[in-house]
């Protein structure tokens, strides 16, 4: 029944199994669960991913929430974490050990980077990075029987480059996995397309309302069970609020990230004529250098639009003192629209030749669209812009 729906219904329909008759989902608070016997007690100790045993290993309203999102990204299963990076870090210590090579695309989230950069090299997991938008980039850069992961993330951040899904799925040998946080499960679907993981930092656009950290990967029930025995002993478990918080954004995603959609093609389209805008990076305009891809392995550009300005980083720094409506916040995804200027903030970290790779720019600004009227929010960025 829920499979012949469209996703914006399973988005209604899905993540219900814990709430018996309530519309809303129960909020399972409890870390604890009683046992009836020894033999019952065993049974919850020892078995993958024992509902009602402790809330590390599982709970009901988590519970939810994963079904909901296995759902929509057509996967056998999926698991939650405290946050984004609780997903990536299990995701990739789970799957690569000393020794190992993990193939990444250098235009990664700066947290991710970083965890590749410093953890993983110190524990002698060896990372190549690729430009992830390049044709067989990818390919080229699997060592066969070394590389154990090869990590993706499309749209990238912030220039909203894509990654080939296609090409991405018809890798053979290592582990496929794609961050499609900046997507949704609504905005795109990488298993489809053969990949083997999807990934969200559910913080986002998921959740959408800036009041829950959470994390989650979605795919084969064999994968989805070696993540959980990593990450039960790693502990980046979820609140059962965030994951309440979570599912609550999921029933109203559908809606916000179309108006969002809508509204970020309004804005990157009245954008690209203006003097003092050198470049606007959107997947949904035409002029998009990937334009034909992002029609291909997309149902909407995306809720973010990346702008760069003419006068370099002091134009960027008089654009940020102007804006009256937009807030100046690095997230994305929420109900206010957020600008963020990469080169200060996400992206400080980064060496001029990263920066230059990822096509950080000095008057690059990154606008994660929220759901006032667009003609409100253009206007607040034309008064900036002037
Ligand atoms: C925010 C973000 C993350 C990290 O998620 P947290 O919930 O902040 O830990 C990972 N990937 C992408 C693309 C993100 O935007």
């Amino acid at each position: 029944m829920t499979e012949q729906n469209q996703p914006a219904t399973q988005a209604i329909t899905s993540g219900r199994g814990a709430s018996g008759s309530s519309l809303a989902p129960a909020l399972w608070a409890s870390t604890v669960w009683e046992s009836e016997s020894l033999v019952d007690a065993r049974r919850r100790a020892t078995g993958t991913r024992a509902a009602e045993f402790y809330s590390r290993y599982g709970n009901p309203t988590v519970r939810s929430f994963e079904e909901a999102v296995a759902t929509l990204e057509g996967a056998e299963d999926a698991i939650a974490f405290g946050s984004g990076m609780g997903a990536v870090a299990s995701v990739v210590l789970s799957m690569c050990s000393a020794g190992d090579h993990i193939v990444a695309q250098r235009q990664l989230y700066a947290g991710t980077l970083a965890f590749l950069q410093g953890p993983c090299a110190r524990f002698g997991i060896e990372t190549t990075f690729v430009d992830g938008h390049v044709p067989g980039a990818f390919a080229e850069a699997v060592r066969p029987g070394k590389t154990m992961l090869v990590l993706a993330e499309t749209p990238s951040n912030p220039r909203l480059d894509l990654v080939d899904l296609d090409e991405l799925g018809a890798l053979r040998g290592p582990v496929t996995v794609v961050d499609s946080t900046l997507a949704t499960p609504l905005g795109q679907r990488p298993l489809d397309h053969g990949v083997h993981l999807v990934l969200h930092s559910a913080t986002k656009g998921i959740a959408g309302h800036n009041d829950a950290t959470l994390g989650v990967v979605a795919g084969e029930k064999d994968y989805i069970d070696a993540i959980w025995s990593y990450s039960v002993l790693h502990g980046a478990t979820p609140s059962p609020y965030d994951a309440l918080n979570g599912l609550r954004g999921i029933r109203t995603l559908s809606v916000r990230t179309t108006h969002q959609a809508d509204s970020a093609l309004f804005i990157a389209d009245s954008l690209l004529d203006h003097p003092a805008v050198t470049a606007v990076h959107y997947p949904g305009l035409p002029s998009h250098p990937q334009s034909d891809l992002a029609k291909r392995q997309m149902r909407h550009g995306g809720t973010l639009v990346a702008i760069e300005l003419a006068g370099g980083q002091p134009a960027a720094e008089r654009f940020l003192t102007s804006v009256q409506l937009l807030h100046r916040a690095t997230s994305l995804g929420g109900p206010e629209t957020l600008v963020c200027h990469p080169a200060t903030t996400t992206h400080a970290s980064l060496t001029p030749d990263e920066a230059a790779h990822v096509g950080v720019t000095a008057g690059m600004l990154r606008i994660s669209i929220g759901l006032e009227e667009p003609t409100d929010v253009l206007r607040d960025i034309l008064r900036a812009l002037g």
